[in-house]
């Protein structure tokens, strides 16, 4: 039985997923998590524990697994362990990014670095240290700019700044984010430093593709309709195929192309953002990972008609991780996405605050065309919104045979849901308290 070491950053929805593609396809997987993620979960019987701050150790511990229990493939999930699992690919001579490009993709400067270095077009930055007090240059700026840490992701830390107050605002509340728990907890001297680059204006979009031995395979191009134009950048709605001319997605293909090819990606699924406008493309940043959690659901493929598969089972369509699998065993990517149109949203959180319910669920599934609604977040949960925040309500997804079809299902079956938010720190409620004064 073929065997696929899987580094996950959490488990819960992705891990099954990969479980239940695993055991479709008659394959074992041998996860590898963080101690710290580790939750109840059928597929984790197994897992290697690792610390994905120590990559060293974690390396060891996954060689050392893989002896009692070979690996034929490695698939990574998620943006932490990225570099081990390229570390580990490279000792057992299994074929993945290199351990140098996945620290670059990692990196948004070093990735700048690289793509300014290839001749792509990159706005103007600066890097700044965030430990110093001081640590903007003397002089003034061209605004608007962009803030952003090197090493966080989903838009967490991103700021747009108009003026020098903006900034100077920004800059405090970035400090005060990569001195939270969760992120020093990271121990990844990445988080002191930060990026403040011009602001491209633009329309935004992103690009799921798999590497295969150095070729740029599309899977999809996804538009991101909402305008992101900051102050942050709170993703929302993924939707694919993407209105774009013919023209636009080659040049998306080519520029993200040519930014793998710069920071030295090779082989396993990426993950790129770009920002088009009349200047040409932009590529924000190139991951060395898929799509992430439960986006992915959003993907189905059918196999490129061969004569084999056709007599087999002409209809069936594969998810994401199921695809990923395969490729991780060595198949070509010979696959593409399903004819009709998909997308997701990401429910943004509102505002800050403890979550107390969520109504309308019924009402959102049942919008033609709505295939599925998830929501994540859990009752009596705090609530922490962009720039601070680092996760979503929940997720709704959608399939049509056009685009815009599906986006319009997805705000109105996100019309119907109702968030109920309460404060933070909820103000002592004396109304029932009655003083009696008239007595004694
Ligand atoms: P992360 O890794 O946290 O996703 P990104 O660098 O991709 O960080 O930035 C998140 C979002 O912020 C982008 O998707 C984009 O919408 C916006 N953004 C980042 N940099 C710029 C920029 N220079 N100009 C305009 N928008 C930007
Ligand atoms: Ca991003």
């Amino acid at each position: 039985m073929a065997r696929v070491l899987v580094l996950a950053t959490t488990t819960g929805y992705q891990t099954r997923a990969f479980g239940e593609a695993a055991a479709r396809l008659g394959v074992e997987l041998v996860f590898a998590t963080d101690r710290c993620h580790l939750i109840e979960d059928p597929w984790q019987d197994h897992a290697v524990p690792i610390r994905f701050y120590d990559e060293d150790a974690s390396v060891a511990a996954i060689l050392d697994a893989a002896r009692a229990r070979p690996i034929d493939g490695v698939l990574v999930v998620g943006d932490r362990p990225t570099v081990i699992g390229a570390r580990a690919a490279e000792v057992l001579g299994l074929p993945f990014h290199s351990p140098e490009a996945a620290a670059i993709a990692r990196h948004k400067q070093r990735t700048r670095e690289c793509l300014r270095h290839a001749g792509l077009l990159v706005p103007w930055w600066i890097p700044i240290a965030l430990g110093e007090p001081s640590a903007l240059p003397p002089g003034p700026l061209p605004y608007p700019c962009v803030l952003k840490p090197v090493s966080l992701s989903g838009s967490r830390g991103v700021m747009r700044a108009d003026n020098e107050a903006e900034l100077a605002a920004a800059l405090d509340r970035l400090r005060a984010i990569v001195r939270s728990p969760d992120v020093r907890a990271e121990r990844n001297e990445a988080h002191d430093s930060a990026l403040l680059e011009g602001f491209i204006p633009g329309r935004e979009y992103a690009l799921e593709g798999l590497m295969h031995h150095g070729d740029v395979h599309v899977l999809a191009i996804f538009d991101k309709p909402d305008p992101l134009d900051g102050p942050f950048f709170e993703e929302t709605i993924y939707v694919t195929p993407s209105a774009a001319s013919e023209s636009v997605e080659r040049a998306i293909a080519e520029g993200v192309a040519r930014a793998a090819a710069a920071m030295g990606l090779g082989h396993g699924p990426i993950h790129a953002e770009c920002r088009v406008n009349a200047e040409g493309v932009f590529v924000l940043e190139v991951a060395a990972r898929p799509i992430g959690g439960l986006c992915a659901r959003s993907l189905r493929f059918r196999r490129i008609l061969n004569p084999q598969s056709a007599i087999r089972n002409p209809q069936s369509l594969i998810p994401l991780e199921e695809l990923l699998l395969r490729h991780a065993l060595g198949e070509a990517p010979t696959w593409r996405r399903e004819e009709n149109a998909s997308g997701v949203m990401m429910i943004p959180i509102p505002k800050r605050g403890i979550l107390r319910s969520v109504e309308g669920l019924d009402a959102a599934r049942q919008v033609p065309r709505i295939v599925d609604v998830q929501i994540t977040a859990k009752m009596d949960q705090r609530l922490l919104p962009l720039p601070e925040g680092a996760s979503y309500l929940g997720f709704l997804f959608a399939r049509a045979d056009r685009a815009a079809a599906v986006e319009d299902a997805l705000r109105a079956a996100h019309r119907r849901l109702h968030f109920a938010i309460d404060p933070e720190f909820p103000v002592l409620d004396m109304s029932h308290i009655h003083y009696n004064l008239h007595h004694g």
